[in-house]
């Protein structure tokens, strides 16, 4: 934190800003603290006070590129902009900050590029209307992050918890019962399979359970004759585990994350 630092300040919550900032890792985004020429107008603004973006670390390098992306991505959709601007001089405030910033299709030419940091907001710039398109994009920000975390929840419970999990928390429900019952049906015919060929080779001959050697050779002899009768129930386990993982997956991936 550097004294007197007004980016500083709302990165510390002590200067109030509405809409408040939406916390990003290493960065906050919010809206420009005075109104500007344009009423859809950001920042991305690294929480700790660096004044040349060669301070930053290579982590926060790395963040930076994809959250100017979203950023300029949402505040896109929220304006309909015909254009999006990224600019950065921090020669004002010091404290490095990336300016986000819609240029509507019919904003005035000396509102256009270097412009906009030149041109007086227009008279009637309305503060309540500034904050509440603010608070849009950065609430579709947000959610923009929970979805695309939650997307691969289904991967995540079918291919870990239970085939066909991941399709009901989905909603794609009679997909997904129809893997957890087969994948139930399935594993319940192997366990009966593995005691019926268990007791029916099970000697009577008390000499196998003499020591530990004679009852580890009886199991390793039990288990290859009872082995590939169950090769096919294994086979449809892993088959279905196999079918349900692949099936949220490619969902996942295929499904527009922006
Ligand atoms: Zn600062």
């Amino acid at each position: 934190m550097s004294h007197g630092c007004p980016l500083c300040a709302i990165a510390a919550g002590s200067a109030a800003i509405a809409p408040p900032p939406l916390a990003r890792g290493a960065f906050l985004v919010h809206g420009k603290p005075e109104p500007g020429a344009h009423p859809g107008w950001l920042l991305v603004v690294p929480r700790r006070h660096v004044e040349q973006v060669t301070e930053l670390t290579p982590d926060e390098a790395a963040a930076l590129g994809p959250l100017l992306r979203e950023t300029a991505a949402a505040l896109q959709v929220e304006t309909g902009a015909a254009k999006t601007y990224v600019a950065c001089f921090a020669e004002v405030v010091p404290h490095l900050h990336f300016h986000v910033i819609a240029r509507g299709a019919d904003a005035p030419d000396a509102t256009r590029g270097p412009g906009a940091f030149v041109a007086a907001p227009p008279a009637d710039a309305d503060l309540a209307t500034r904050e509440a398109l603010v608070a849009r994009v950065l609430g579709r920000l947000a959610g923009a992050r929970s979805a695309s975390a939650s997307r691969w929840r289904p991967l995540i419970l079918s291919g870990l918890l239970w085939p066909g999990a991941g399709q009901v928390v989905a909603g794609r429900r009679r997909l997904g019962w129809g893997l957890a019952l087969a994948t139930a049906v399935v594993a319940v015919l192997t366990l009966r399979s593995l005691v019926v060929e268990t007791l029916l080779r099970m000697p009577t001959d008390a000499v196998y359970f003499s020591d530990f050697g004679s009852v580890l050779a009886l199991s390793q002899r039990l288990a290859a004759e009872i082995r590939p009768g169950l090769m096919p129930h294994f086979a449809a386990l892993i088959g279905l585990w196999l079918f349900a993982s692949a099936e949220a997956g490619l969902r996942a991936w295929r499904e527009p994350h922006e």
